[in-house]
Order: structure tokens, then C-alpha cells, then sequence
């Protein structure tokens, strides 16, 4: 794999794509740094090489023209702080104001580029930006593995502009030496635990998961569609009733292949989310008609607690429930510890996928985990085994 040699950057100009997609408050204060704080170690040794750090990023949906809210000039202060020094801002990615902001930085100075995407052409992969912001640099980095998946110009596109100086970033290939040490030759028993919202998202890392790991608990709304799949009445509960027959065609591949395929078995249901007055209980296969269930219950976090803290290696995305909701918060929490139990005990631990990683955080175990990825989306198709854009895009 293409690796950098740090000492050869001297006086070079480095593009690097990060990920700094930060969540920002109405205030625009940084609500979670973890993603800058994952790229600082990649910035400093470019730096500390006397080379010039050129930083291109996206942050949040904007409609491909300027909004404040989606300006990176709001994170630049909080990059110099983390950094140390100080970092210069160009409210210009490509163009007159770029190229001249560009050539006036001294060796070993950072300067952070405005959000990629006040610009259409980055999400079209249009090969004419791609080349105008290659035009900046003499070398380019790729370090934002949480949008690997994505063939946007800066991700994957402007790669062949750099036909002999293109390069994963350490960040990156951090990432992938996790997901390697989880796929390839686990520690066994290996054991995926899926959640979330819906199946329909997650069916393929499902299929492909289901061809290496010895357990799969499912939790989360996509539980309710399973349970419905096997006969059992699930009330209001979250279902996707065109995905019935394959979640059992899910079922039945794993007991063929001799796969442990977990559901809960109890639920924690209510009449309404928004404002859940009446809260009950029961069995997974019996929900009352008005209500939907929420939460897995104290039977499904004793079993599944068992099977993770019998595990070698765990993979986790997804949340157990409404974890966002107080009331519901105690399956994700509970999983979520006995994960960081059977880390400390010995297991390799791989999280990933915003809502998992927010549980986690919220719950303040994030130093508990082996590892927690910066990718969520490039986490699930790395794991279907799908070509990234990013990847081919530097070593093809
Ligand atoms: P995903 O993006 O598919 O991983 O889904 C994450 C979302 O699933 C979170 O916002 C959770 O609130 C939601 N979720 C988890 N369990 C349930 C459930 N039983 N019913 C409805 N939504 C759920």
C-alpha cells in the first residue's frame, strides 16, 4: 500500500481531504471534536516535516451555495487551539482567493480551505473541480475514511491528478487495520450486534456478516420486523412490512450456515414516542395493538450480555432502542456495557456508525471500546466487502 514518507515533504504542498463534518450547536459551537482530534496526529506530522498543510473538508448538507452554519471557518479556531498554532482560512476552495492563499503559506503553516460542498460539483464528482483544487498541491491525502464511500471529487476523483503523490492517510489506514483485525482472522466466537432503525439499510452487511461471525444479535426497530417475519404480533411497533419474507430468508440462511441468530425476546413498549404516558412491557411476540416497542427488555440484554461477554470479537452498530429518549435509553446502555466488559477482559471491540457512537458517548464509555471508527456508511460497506471510491481511487 502506497505509505508516506514523512521526511521526503519538505516545502511540498499537501492536500489532505479529513472529515471535518463536526456537529455544531445553533451557536455554531462544536459539539463533538472527535473526528479533528482523529485528524490531528495526520496534520502535525505533515507540519512538523516543514511542509504545508493544505486542509479540504465538507461539513454538513448545505444547498451548494454559502450558509454560515455550514462554514468551516467555525471549527478554524478550534483547529489552531488543538494545534497550537495558527491556522489561516480561505473563504474560497478553488479559485483566485485559494491558489493565492495557497501561495503564500510558509513551510509548515496549516491553512483550512471553505466546505467543499458550497459547491455542486464536489457530490457530482465533476472532474473539472477535481482538477482545480488539484491544481493546489503537489501531494494529496485521503484521511477522511467516514466518506470513503463516496466518488465526490475530493475523495475519490482528484486522485489521478496525483498519478505518483496520492496516498491513504495514517487515519485511514488506522481504520482499515481495525476493520481487518475484526474481518480477516477474528478472534472467535465473533459476534455482530445490529440495530437501528430499519432493515432495509442494513441488509447486506447482514448477508455478509452472516458468511463470517458465529453470533448476530439484532436489536433496535429492525428486531420488530423479524419478529413479525416469524408470526409474532408486534403492534404499532416500527415494521417494514416488503421486507418480511427476506428477514426470513436472513433466519433461515444463518441456520443453515450455523450462525447463533439472536432476537430479543422481550420489549419495552409505549402508546406514543413523543410523549410516552403509558409504558408496559412484554413479550416480543405479544405487543398490544397500541403500542409500539421502544426498547429491548431485561431477558434480551441477559441474553445477549452473555453471548458478548462469551466473545472474542465484537462488532457493533446500531442502538438497541430510542436511546435518545431517557426512557428508552437502558437496552443500548446496558449492551453497550457489556461490550466494554468483555473489552476489558480481553475481546477486540469495533464501533461505528453515528448513533452507536453517540450511545457510547453519551453513556461515557467511548475509552472502553478497542476501537471506535470515524465511518459509518464506509464502516457497512467495508464490512458487504464493496469497493470503496476512495480506496481504488489511490491504489488501483
Ligand atoms: P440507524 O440510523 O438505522 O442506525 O438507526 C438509528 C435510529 O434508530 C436511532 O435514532 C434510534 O432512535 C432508532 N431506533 C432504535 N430502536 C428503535 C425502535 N424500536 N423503534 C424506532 N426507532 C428505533
Amino acid at each position: 500500500m502506497n505509505t508516506i514518507n514523512p521526511a521526503t515533504l519538505e516545502g511540498k504542498k499537501v492536500l489532505i481531504r479529513v472529515d471535518f463534518n463536526l456537529p455544531l450547536s445553533k451557536e455554531l459551537k462544536i459539539t463533538d471534536d472527535s473526528r479533528m482530534i482523529a485528524a490531528l496526529p495526520t496534520i502535525k506530522k505533515i507540519i512538523k516535516n516543514k511542509a504545508k498543510a493544505i486542509i479540504i473538508s465538507h461539513l454538513g448538507r448545505p444547498n451548494s451555495d454559502f450558509e454560515k452554519k455550514f462554514s468551516l471557518e467555525n471549527v478554524v479556531l478550534h483547529l489552531s487551539n488543538l494545534l497550537k498554532t495558527r491556522v489561516k482560512f480561505s473563504k474560497e476552495c478553488i479559485g483566485d482567493e485559494a491558489y493565492s492563499s495557497v501561495e503564500s503559506m510558509s513551510n509548515g503553516e496549516v491553512l483550512v480551505l471553505e466546505n467543499l460542498r458550497f459547491h455542486p460539483e464536489e457530490k457530482k464528482g465533476d472532474q473539472n473541480f477535481a482538477k482545480k483544487l488539484a491544481a493546489l498541491g503537489d501531494v494529496y491525502i485521503n484521511d477522511a475514511f467516514g466518506v470513503a464511500h463516496r466518488d465526490h471529487a475530493s475523495t475519490s476523483i482528484i486522485a489521478q491528478f496525483f498519478p505518483k503523490n496520492k496516498y491513504l492517510g495514517p487515519l485511514f489506514m488506522q481504520e482499515i487495520r481495525a476493520l481487518e483485525k475484526a474481518l480477516k482472522k477474528p478472534q472467535r466466537p465473533f459476534t455482530a450486534i445490529i440495530g437501528g432503525s430499519k432493515v432495509s439499510g442494513k441488509i447486506d452487511v447482514i448477508k455478509s456478516l452472516l458468511k463470517n461471525v458465529d453470533h448476530i444479535i439484532i436489536g433496535g426497530g429492525m428486531a420488530y420486523t423479524f419478529i413479525k417475519a416469524m408470526g409474532g404480533e408486534v403492534g404499532r411497533s416500527l415494521v417494514e412490512n416488503d421486507k418480511l419474507k427476506l428477514a426470513k430468508q436472513l433466519i433461515d440462511d444463518a441456520k443453515k450456515r450455523g450462525v447463533d441468530f439472536l432476537l430479543p425476546t422481550d420489549s419495552i413498549n409505549a402508546n406514543d414516542l413523543s410523549a410516552p404516558r403509558n409504558i408496559n412491557k412484554s413479550n416480543i411476540f405479544s405487543i398490544n395493538n397500541e403500542y409500539m416497542g421502544l426498547d429491548i427488555g431485561e431477558a434480551s440484554i441477559t441474553k445477549f450480555s452473555k453471548i458478548i461477554a462469551s466473545s472474542k470479537t465484537l462488532i457493533w452498530n446500531g442502538p438497541m432502542g430510542v436511546f435518545e429518549v431517557e426512557k428508552f435509553e437502558f437496552g443500548t446502555k446496558k449492551i453497550a456495557e457489556a461490550i466494554c466488559l468483555a473489552t476489558k477482559n480481553g475481546a477486540f471491540s469495533l464501533v461505528g456508525g453515528g448513533d452507536s457512537v453517540a450511545a457510547i458517548k453519551k453513556f461515557g464509555l467511548e475509552k472502553n471500546i478497542s476501537y471506535i471508527s470515524t465511518g459509518g456508511g464506509a464502516m457497512l460497506e467495508y464490512i458487504e466487502g464493496k469497493n470503496l471510491p476512495a480506496i481504488s481511487a489511490i491504489l488501483d
